[in-house]
């Protein structure tokens, strides 16, 4: 007979996932910060407006219409939206169509810094970026995976319930 192993879901996630999966996401944010200050202040303080943007954007794009909303979701987002935002409709979550390029804005959190980066290599070698720059692809790539694939997304209820977004990564995923 074939066990099979149910995986559980959180109502509400351990602190602990929200505090890593935040650290990675404000990591990738500090070095890029770090890297394009090589161009200047005004370039680093844009960048950084620029992610708070991106963290807008999802609380009040997606996190006011998610099952957590209220709750501590693998992101610790669903708490903080419900400090700002008004809850919005859980439907809509479910119909949202998510593609890649609707998402395009979220990946320039770590392709803008490593372009600066490389233009800055270019033009002047220097290790210190080349450290920078391989931590923060690590972090976007294997980090993140690890996060949504390990953590946050295995054990969330909104993805039983229907996630565009996770299922777009699942299709790719392939
Ligand atoms: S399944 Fe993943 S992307 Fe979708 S709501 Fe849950 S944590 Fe967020």
């Amino acid at each position: 007979m074939k066990i099979m192993k149910e995986i559980k879901t959180y109502e509400n996630f351990p602190k602990g996932i929200a505090l890593s999966s935040n650290l990675v996401a404000i990591s990738i944010y500090a070095i890029g910060t770090c890297i394009l200050a090589g161009f200047g202040i005004v370039l680093s303080t844009l960048y950084l407006l620029y992610c708070l943007w991106i963290e807008i954007r999802v609380l009040k794009g997606s996190c006011v219409d998610c099952y957590y909303y209220g709750k501590v979701c693998g992101f610790g987002k669903g708490k903080l939206c419900s400090l700002l935002f008004k809850k919005g409709e859980p439907q809509k979550f479910v119909e949202k169509e998510v593609s890649w390029s609707k998402i395009l804005p979220d990946f320039m959190v770590f392709i803008l810094p490593t372009v600066g980066g490389i233009i800055f290599l270019v033009r002047e070698f220097s290790w210190l970026i080349v450290a920078m720059l391989t931590i923060l692809l690590i972090l976007s790539f294997v980090g993140n995976a690890l996060i949504r694939g390990s953590v946050a997304c295995k054990y969330c209820k909104q993805r039983e319930i229907g996630c565009p977004a996770e299922k777009l990564f699942k299709k790719e995923g392939k």
